[in-house]
């Protein structure tokens, strides 16, 4: 997904290409009309003809347009003033509709935004992925789905899906270290086969969690997004954009190897963050059967380890990268300042930078990366209305 992408830019004039060219303008200006109303509602036709510098005639003409097709709704004129009441204009809440996704290790996750972002159903459930085969889990995602499809009772345009892996620039999970059997899954066909034929496009699960933090956290424009899970994956943006490296494996923080003698690791290799600051690892020094317990009173020797082992591969990130800021999500987000302090004491110690490295703790929280997988899709029809 490429879904932070920058607005295109065209001319503003047709030029001498004849219709097609008018086509691309009158596209370009629906979407630049619809990008005034969304970083602005409610606003008078008037207000975006302002904004965009287009004529007031020009604008009118796109709105209706942009109301035939379900992107815009008139509200109740405002009462006051003189001349002719405007009636504001807004996003359409009952219009296309964005569906998200998440299969992870152990649950999958479903919700429906609306064409605001607005999160308008979600739901969870646990789901256990190492063990049954792939088709299985898709199978389970795709219930979830229709259920909080038919909560919502918008109409869903596409949906995205979060998955704990690599994800290949054709969309295929090439690869999950903790879901030894999902190789090579075309889990955004499947899905799309179950969900009735809608779009879906699959994304990694630490880049939509770092999307989140860029849309709904109001993050600046450089920094690493780490989740804490089963797995351990971190999310870069460079420049407002996500870095997904060549093959879209950028990001695999968890397999940084933080103890060259430490555990032989499910990816091969030895002694990589995962097996020292994963879900499983924390678990077992804190001596507790699951999650619950371990944030409700996580042992003071625990996170002190985590913020070691995390510091030490951030360390070499943020070195690498300049990046200013390290934001903690997942579970990692629910351990709050105990783990920022631990980690930031890391990082202080091991990094050139100055002012020191900003570590701090997820906004979005842990359902981030369900919610981005299902917000690029209404970003995207935003765009290309
Ligand atoms: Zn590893």
């Amino acid at each position: 997904m490429n879904s932070a992408s920058r607005p295109d830019l065209v001319p503003e004039s047709p030029g001498t290409g004849g219709a097609a060219a008018g086509r691309h303008v009158r596209r370009h200006n629906l979407a630049l009309v619809l990008r005034e109303v969304a970083g602005g509602e409610p606003v008078s036709r008037a207000g975006v003809a302002a904004r965009t510098g287009l004529t007031r005639g020009t604008v009118s003409s796109l709105v209706e347009e942009l109301i035939a097709g379900g992107f815009l709704t008139e509200l109740a004129a405002a009462r006051g003033g003189t001349g002719r009441p405007a009636n504001p204009l807004q996003l359409n809440r009952s219009g296309p509709a964005g569906l998200g996704v998440e299969i992870g290790v152990d649950h999958v996750g479903a919700c429906v935004v609306d064409l605001s972002g607005a999160v308008r159903a979600v739901r969870t459930a646990p789901s256990e992925h190492r063990s049954q085969p792939p088709a299985a889990g898709v199978a389970r995602a795709a219930e979830l789905a229709a259920e909080v499809i038919a909560e919502a009772g918008l109409p869903v345009v596409g949906a995205g899906v979060a998955l704990p892996g690599v994800v290949g620039p054709d969309g295929v999970l090439q690869r999950a270290p903790n879901l030894p059997r999902w190789v090579d899954v075309a889990v955004g066909e499947q899905l799309a086969q179950r969900l009735g034929g809608i779009p879906v496009t699959p994304g990694n699960e630490a880049d939509l969690a770092a999307l989140a933090e860029l849309w709904f956290g109001g993050r600046p424009a450089d920094f690493l997004h780490v989740s804490g899970g089963i797995g351990v994956g971190a999310g870069i943006v460079l420049g407002g954009e996500p870095f997904r490296g060549a093959g879209g494996r950028a990001g695999e923080l968890g397999h940084v190897v933080v103890d060259p003698d430490g555990p032989a690791c499910s990816c091969g290799g030895r002694g990589c963050l995962e097996q020292a600051a994963g879900q499983e690892a924390l678990l077992r020094a804190a001596g507790v059967p699951d999650v619950e317990q371990l944030v409700a009173a996580p042992p003071a020797t625990v996170l002190a380890g985590a913020g070691r082992a995390l510091g030490i591969a951030l360390a070499g990130a943020v070195n690498l990268l300049d990046v200013p800021t390290v934001v903690l999500g997942g579970l990692y987000a629910r351990l709050g300042n105990g783990l920022v302090d631990a980690v930031t004491a890391e990082l202080r110690a091991r990094v050139l930078s100055r002012p020191p490295v900003d570590v701090r703790v997820s906004q979005p929280g842990t359902g981030g990366a369900l919610r981005a997988a299902a917000a690029a899709v209404v970003r995207e029809r935003l765009r290309h209305p």
